[in-house]
């Protein structure tokens, strides 16, 4: 702990002011009133060792959700969770819950974990940190023979990559034709949830209710560069930004390249290019942390020779708020109409129904991450998630928030993912330590 904080934190004390309940115990070391803190080395050592399921022969990871690799992973992981006494059992989405008695069990659960699928040649943090971390959490309150008020579980969710199917399966939220679809594994989703252990028939039996959680708590990796760059320790996430997808599809004449003159043209590759760089403009038209991005294009008939006659691509715009996606499309739609009266071509426009809501984290949460955070001595940033996570759906039934540590070079979803050893001891305490704060709230 930084002297300031101590400094703090013992007026506080004198004053007898705290957020953090009783004061019998108050520790130097922590700065809190129990003495606990996580075991670094051990969560760092975990890593590594579940790094190891699903490396192919030139040392990269590929657990991709249902695949041997994933149900070997989480075989470890509940073999862990056995040692620990937590009685792992699977749900009927292929959820792997942990659980640990509190002194009150007619309480609801505080619960925290996160994923240990990846995407394939993904990284060796994202997803394991925060579960690892939640076991740590566990581990740390064996040793020291402290029991909670309420009772505590640890929740794994199955294929967070392939479109966080265990965690909206927990809330409701997978339909009959969700299980059909194909999975990065080649098994459909309803295949690959009974390859590891769950019953996609039944699949509704095991839903979650709102108040049937205390709070729900996830330590995640940044995957942006926003922490590193300004060198702060713990990202309090504000929330988890919406998702929109449009094609847009634009119609001109496909002619002649050589015959054709350049005021008779319909060329719709040329609206498109006017198009990419309205988008740009009007998403930066405006303060704020939303993005918009033409990430798709192709183009018909495709010649050197031939005017394009026609260009299809993908429009996405991610924020915080849903008003602000609506309000930035609508801009984005006026520049189009524009665009297509100049160039004399169609521009059109269909909504995908892949669309995710934004989802705010819990502000209550939030204000004790912070305050935790800062406790022991870290610099702390609100921030939004530019990617999507479980905590999204677990927050349309419960307090729901999040704790994201730096990602070195902003890089996620690739073999050259890392975060240090001290980050992850960081955020790890600070799960810990929330968690306990938590457990004095009715
Ligand atoms: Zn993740």
């Amino acid at each position: 702990m930084k002297r300031r904080n101590f400094i703090k934190n013992a007026s506080l004390t004198a004053l007898g002011v705290t957020v953090f309940g009783i004061m019998d115990s108050y520790s130097k070391s922590t700065g809190f009133f129990n003495n606990l803190k996580v075991n670094g080395k051990r969560i760092e050592t975990r890593i590594f060792e579940l790094a190891k399921f699903g490396l192919d022969e030139k040392g990269h990871g590929t657990r991709v959700a249902y695949t041997k690799a994933d149900i070997e992973g989480r075989a470890w992981f509940i073999e862990l969770m056995k040692k620990a006494g937590l009685d792992p059992t699977i749900d009927t989405a292929g959820n792997i819950i942990g659980k640990r008695k509190g002194k009150n069990n007619s309480l609801k659960p505080i619960c925290f974990g996160s994923h240990i699928d990846m995407v394939p040649d993904g990284g060796n943090y994202d997803g394991t940190l925060g579960s690892i971390a939640a076991l740590e959490v566990m581990e740390i309150l064996n040793e020291n023979n402290m029991i909670t008020e309420h009772p505590l579980e640890l929740i794994i969710f199955s294929n967070e990559e392939g479109g966080t199917i265990g965690s909206k399966s927990m809330v409701g939220d997978i339909t009959t034709e969700g299980l059909k679809q194909k999975s990065q594994s080649g098994l459909s989703m309803g295949e690959g949830i009974k390859a590891i252990g769950g019953n996609p028939e039944n699949i509704q039996t095991y839903i979650r209710k709102k108040r049937d959680i205390h709070a729900w708590l996830e330590l995640h990796i940044e995957q942006g560069g926003i922490l590193e760059k300004e060198n702060i320790q713990i990202g309090v996430v504000e929330g988890i930004v919406g998702i929109v997808h449009w094609e847009v599809t634009i119609e001109g004449f496909a002619n002649h390249a050589g015959a054709t003159q350049m005021n008779m043209r319909q060329d719709a590759l040329l609206a498109a290019s006017k198009f990419i760089i309205a988008v740009n403009e009007v998403i930066t038209s405006v303060k704020g942390t939303q993005v918009g991005t033409v990430g798709k294009i192709a183009v018909q008939p495709g010649a050197y020779n031939v005017i394009p006659g026609k260009v299809i691509m993908g429009l996405e715009i991610r924020d915080l708020s849903a008003e602000k996606i609506e309000m930035l499309f609508k801009q984005i739609e006026n520049r189009a109409a524009a665009i297509a009266k100049e160039s004399k071509t169609k521009i059109n426009f269909a909504r995908q129904a892949n669309e995710s809501k934004p989802a705010l984290t819990d502000k209550k949460l939030q204000q004790t991450i912070k305050t935790t955070a800062k406790a022991l001595g870290f610099t702390t940033k609100l921030m939004q998630s530019g990617a999507g996570h479980d905590t999204q759906h677990i927050g349309a039934i419960a307090p729901a928030a999040m704790i994201f540590i730096p990602s070195i070079g902003g890089i996620s979803h690739s073999p050259k993912e890392f975060s240090k050893a001290v980050d992850m001891e960081n955020g790890a305490n600070v799960l810990l330590q929330t968690i306990l704060s938590i457990d004095k709230t009715s």
